[in-house]
């Protein structure tokens, strides 16, 4: 069969044609035409010398649930499948990169060690809270790190202690070399068992009151303009509970943009360009999207 990508990259584990309704929490967008699975860093390498090699634009997936896909993306996508494994010294944590943000949070619960517990209610895998330098509450992933390891876009596995400037609020350097996080270590502290676990269970249970979870989301839309609430400025412009096909404002939270089943990649995109003219219009506001947004191939990331 022929295939435009070459051989080496094609002997790291990989899938065709994947529903991104299956790799993102929101469901929507079109299709991941070649989905890159390694089971572990050197197959990661590998995939990122061969596209450092042949020059190819590559993408990073983790759980999807910071993502808005609109329409098919054709080029390389990389998602980790590590083994689920998490190695303990001491009150440091090692988890890999495609572990899962609230797993860890609880099973460092269990461990009685405290320091996770703001991750429980933030899904997506460590690599993604990486990226994002995920956190609420007051905490935010960076408050715990030790150290991190990753691939350059040439392939080469760097273990760091994290410096300066590489980790601020939502952001980290990730953003702008397109380095793919393989793993990290968390230092905790040693505390009661149960009160960690009672605080990770509060954590999760204050997010099923207040977003609308029973509902396919990617989390906030849009990022809080200066001093104000994105969602009480679209809630005051009448907005929560507008449709577009199956794309809706929930009407519990006017931040979170839901799939009600079979959302399409332009219904989603009208319904975010309408809420974005019309709290302009009423407010005089320009709303910035929070999520990171795939336009077919390559992603945009806060345009729209
Ligand atoms: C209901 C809900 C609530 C949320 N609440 C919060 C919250 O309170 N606080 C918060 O911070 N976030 C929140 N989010 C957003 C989201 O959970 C975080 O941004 C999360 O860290 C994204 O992880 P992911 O694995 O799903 O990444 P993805 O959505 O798959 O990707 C996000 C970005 O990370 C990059 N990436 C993924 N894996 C790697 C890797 N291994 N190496 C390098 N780059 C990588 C991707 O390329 C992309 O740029 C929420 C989302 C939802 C759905």
């Amino acid at each position: 069969m022929h295939h435009p990508w070459p051989d080496e990259l094609l002997r790291v584990p990989h899938r065709r044609d994947v529903p991104f309704a299956k790799l993102t929490t929101l469901g929507v967008g079109g299709t991941c035409q070649w989905l890159f699975e390694p089971t572990d860093e050197k197959e990661a390498a590998t995939f990122l010398r061969a596209c450092h090699k042949e020059g190819l634009p590559y993408r990073v997936l983790g759980m999807g649930s910071n993502l808005v896909i609109l329409g098919d993306v054709a080029i390389p996508v990389l998602r980790l499948r590590f083994p689920a494994e998490l190695k303990r010294h001491g009150n440091l944590i090692s988890a890999p990169a495609s572990f899962g943000h609230i797993r860890l949070s609880q099973q460092a619960a269990e461990m009685g060690l405290s320091g996770m517990e703001y991750a429980a209610g933030i899904p997506g895998s460590v690599g993604g809270a990486l990226r994002m330098n995920a956190g609420a509450y007051g905490a935010e992933l960076i408050d715990v790190l030790d150290t991190f390891r990753f691939l350059t876009p040439e392939g080469e596995l760097i273990e760091k202690k994290p410096t300066p400037g590489e980790f601020k609020y939502r952001w980290s350097f990730f953003a702008e070399v397109q380095a793919v996080a393989t793993a990290m270590t968390v230092k905790l502290a040693e505390g009661d068992r149960d009160t960690i676990k009672a605080q990770v269970a509060v954590n999760m249970e204050k997010r099923g009151t207040s977003q609308p979870l029973s509902k396919r989301n990617a989390g906030c839309i849009f990022k809080n303009p200066t001093g104000a609430s994105a969602g009480r400025l679209i809630d005051q412009a009448g907005l929560k509970g507008l449709r577009v096909g199956d794309a809706e404002v929930s009407p519990e939270h006017g931040n979170f943009l839901v799939n009600l089943g079979k959302a399409s990649a332009s219904d989603f995109a009208e319904l975010m360009d309408t809420v974005r003219a019309k709290v302009k219009e009423v407010h005089g506001v320009d709303l910035e999207p929070e999520v990171e947004i795939w336009r077919n191939a390559s992603p945009v990331a806060g345009s729209l």
